[in-house]
Order: C-alpha cells, then sequence, then structure tokens
C-alpha cells in the first residue's frame, strides 16, 4: 500500500508517501510558510535531488493541493494519480484520554480531536486543519489519525497522577500524557527484535533526545512512565524547554521580572533548556564545538543535560524494578557521542556503560556497550514516519 504521511503544524506541513510493504520512502518534502509571505515547498523524490519552489500558500489546503501535484507531477513525480494513495496517516499531537491507539478518521473522531484543543492548542488545531485540507482534495481515500500521546495512556494512575487537588484531574484532566508515543513504540519495539527479545517480556528505556526529549520506561511492551507531562515542557533539558523545575520558580521570576505567567511560559518553551542555560544555542552541535574550545558555561550545560539523562535512567530502573536494555534514539540520541559517553559514565553501578570504540557510530542501528556489559546500551534511529504509516495500514487493511 502506498501511504501519505502527513505531519500539519500551524504554517508548515511536512510529508512522506511511503510504500508499506517495501518500506520505501517514495518522496518527502515541506511546505513551510503556509498562510505567510514567501511561502517554499521542497520535494524531494526518492533518488533525485531536491526540487525548492517559492510559492504562496494561503492556506493548508492550497499546500496540500501543492503537494498532491508535486506527486503527480510528469517529470518529478513518484505517482500516476491521486488514487494510487491508498490511504492517508496524519499525525496528531494531542489524543487525551480518548485516544489509546490509532484511529480511522470519522466526524465523531474529529469531534472528540477538537476536544482535546485545550490540552494542545498551538497543536491539535493545525492537525485538523491538516485532515479537512486532505478530507477536501480526497474525499474517498481513508484516513488514519496516529497520536502522540497514545502509546501512553497505558501509564498506571501512579505515574500519570500530579501531587495537586483531585479535583483538577477530574474537571480538567490535568495529569501526564507523555509525547514522541509513535517513536517511544517504534523503538522499543526494533530494541527487542534487535536483541532477539519477546517484546512482552522485555524492560526498556527508550531516550528520545531531539530538540524535544522526553525518556519512557516500557515493560511487556506497554508504556509504564515517561517523562513529559501535561505538555511538552515536563522532564529532561530540551533544546530551548526548561523540562522539570520548582513551579515556585514561575511567580518568583514573574514578580522580578514584571511579567506575566504567558510570558513566562513563553520564556520555558523557547529561551530555556540548554540555549537558556548556555546562552549560546540550542543545537548540540555548537555546544560540543564550544566546550572543546574552552567554553565552561557549554561544559556546564552539557554536563547538567547529562546529569538529568541519568538521573531519569536511574528513576525508570526502579519504576520496572530493573531494565533489560537502554535505547538512544533521535537527532542528539543518533548522532551525538559525546552525550551518550556521558550519561554511560553514570551507569557503570548498573553493570554497564558506553565502550568508546563501538559508540563511533552516527545515525544507526548499534549495541555500543562492551560485550560483557549486564544491560545492552543501544542506538537505535526513530522512524515516527514509517511506524505511522504502519498503523495507518494495519487500521485500512
Ligand atoms: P531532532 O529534533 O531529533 O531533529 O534533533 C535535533 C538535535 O540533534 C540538535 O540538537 C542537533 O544538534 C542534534 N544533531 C543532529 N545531527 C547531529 C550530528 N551529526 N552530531 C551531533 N548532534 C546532532
Amino acid at each position: 500500500m502506498k501511504v501519505l504521511v502527513i505531519n500539519c503544524g500551524s504554517s508548515s506541513l511536512k510529508y512522506q508517501l511511503i510504500d508499506s510493504e517495501t518500506e520505501q520512502v517514495l518522496a518527502k518534502g515541506l511546505c513551510e510558510r503556509i498562510g505567510i509571505e514567501g511561502g517554499m515547498l521542497s520535494h524531494t523524490p526518492a533518488g533525485k535531488e531536491k526540487i525548492e519552489t517559492s510559492v504562496d500558500m494561503p492556506d493548508h489546503v492550497k499546500a496540500v493541493e501543492l503537494v498532491l501535484q508535486s506527486l503527480t507531477d510528469k517529470e518529478n513525480g513518484v505517482i500516476d494519480s491521486l488514487e494510487d494513495i491508498d490511504a492517508v496517516g496524519h499525525r496528531i499531537v494531542h489524543g487525551g484520554e480518548s485516544f489509546a491507539e490509532a484511529t480511522l478518521i470519522t466526524d465523531e473522531v474529529i469531534k472528540a480531536i477538537e476536544e482535546c484543543n485545550d490540552l494542545a492548542p498551538l497543536h491539535n488545531p493545525a492537525n485538523l486543519i491538516g485532515i479537512s485540507s486532505c478530507k477536501k482534495l480526497m474525499p474517498n481515500t481513508p484516513m488514519v489519525g496516529v497520536f502522540d500521546t497514545a502509546f501512553h495512556q497505558t501509564m498506571p494512575k501512579k505515574a500519570y497522577l500530579y501531587g495537586i487537588p483531585y479535583e483538577y484531574y477530574e474537571k480538567y484532566k490535568v495529569r501526564r500524557y507523555g509525547f514522541h508515543g509513535t517513536s517511544h513504540s517504534y523503538v522499543s519495539k526494533r530494541a527487542a527484535e534487535i536483541l532477539h527479545k519477546d517484546p512482552r517480556e522485555f524492560k526498556v528505556i527508550v531516550c528520545h533526545l531531539g530538540n524535544g526529549a522526553s525518556i519512557s520506561a516500557v515493560k511487556n511492551g506497554e508504556c509504564v512512565d515517561t517523562s513529559m507531562g501535561l505538555t511538552p515542557l515536563e522532564g529532561l533539558f530540551m533544546g530551548t524547554r526548561s523540562g522539570d523545575l520548582d513551579p515556585a520558580i514561575l511567580e518568583f521570576i514573574c514578580n522580578k521580572e514584571n511579567i506575566s505567567i504567558s510570558e513566562m511560559t513563553n520564556i520555558l518553551n523557547k529561551k530555556s533548556g540548554v540555549l537558556g542555560l548556555s546562552g549560546l544555542s540550542s543545537d548540540f552541535r555548537d555546544l560540543i564545538e564550544a566546550r572543546d574550545k574552552g567554553n565552561e558555561r557549554a561544559k556546564t550545560t552539557l554536563e547538567a543535560y547529562a546529569y538529568r539523562v541519568a538521573k531519569y535512567i536511574g528513576a525508570y530502573t526502579a519504576a520496572m524494578n530493573g531494565t533489560d536494555a537502554i535505547v538512544f534514539t533521535a537527532g542528539i540520541g543518533e548522532n551525538n557521542k559525546d552525550v551518550r559517553q556521558m550519561v554511560g559514565d553514570y551507569l557503570t553501578y548498573m553493570g554497564t556503560g558506553v565502550d568508546r570504540g563501538k559508540n563511533e557510530t552516527r545515525g544507526e542501528e548499534a549495541i555500543i556497550s562492551p560485550g560483557a556489559a549486564r544491560i545492552p546500551i543501544l542506538v537505535v534511529p526513530t522512524n515516527e514516519e514509517l511506524a505511522i504509516a504502519k498503523e495507518t495500514v494495519a487500521l485500512v487493511s
């Protein structure tokens, strides 16, 4: 089956057309600056150069129209007609408590997604626009919603409740949801396959370390805890997000700086994390370079980052009464050997660590712990689009 995977943001739209049998990406691309002047469409057919076109896209319908034109284009297209697209898989950020798995999109499902808008006001409305735009242009093609939160719905109450008055959970559904679920699900299954383990009898800690970052504890194929919370702000330090902090800091800084809660929340989302701490960059490549040139703040930032990852690994080992494997994935986890090494150096108490030689790997599946390690440490590149395509096929067929 050919599945079009759509990841729609408020002003951007990423897509991949995937052949689910061969797992090949037939074409992929990105629409940027939708609804803003200076729109840009980039389209890369498999095995060919990227084609960039400046084109204004007043709305998402126009963007989807251009994507479909690119896919069916005589010269740079990869299919003959829209009929060749068997299904569309939409990435949806927040499914609240309504969606514990991927779901065929119907009018009722759209309503239920709308009801989660409060929980992800920046993302869910954009995801819904992506759905309605595709429906307009491909009314007869089945569509599936794949939720970032769904995989984490198996968490027990003790893991997802916050220590605040219970009525906030009852009235407003304030609780831990977790994100990057498609990645945690895919990577945990893949790790079991690589180690020849039955995923139903396998405990694994997945460290998804990208610009956004989260860790999860997966026991017997089910998520039992994860570091992101009601929103993707909780947990690890990230590129620009603060992660965990004392909630009283908000009022303290608001008073000192005479700023509002929403300004402070914006700072916690966009100006904090490794960018805020280092004062340099949200990109780990810049931080490593600066550290190697003697920049003390870059060094401290990297140390603080690795320390927090290691603390979560310790916590989740306790949560599962041990773990059978630890996995690194996403931009930093797949590519940044320094961060992996620094985290690994904390894990000798578990009888494991990162082997310097084996850690010289980038962007490929690998076992990076020494052969004699009690708990294997792996690198497993994530592939959220392929996971979305697979979930879509499973529902449509
Ligand atoms: P993601 O959000 O998964 O795309 O991850 C983005 C992060 O991955 C950035 O902080 C990058 O610094 C990091 N990253 C990507 N490629 C590399 C690389 N080749 N070496 C080191 N870090 C990398």
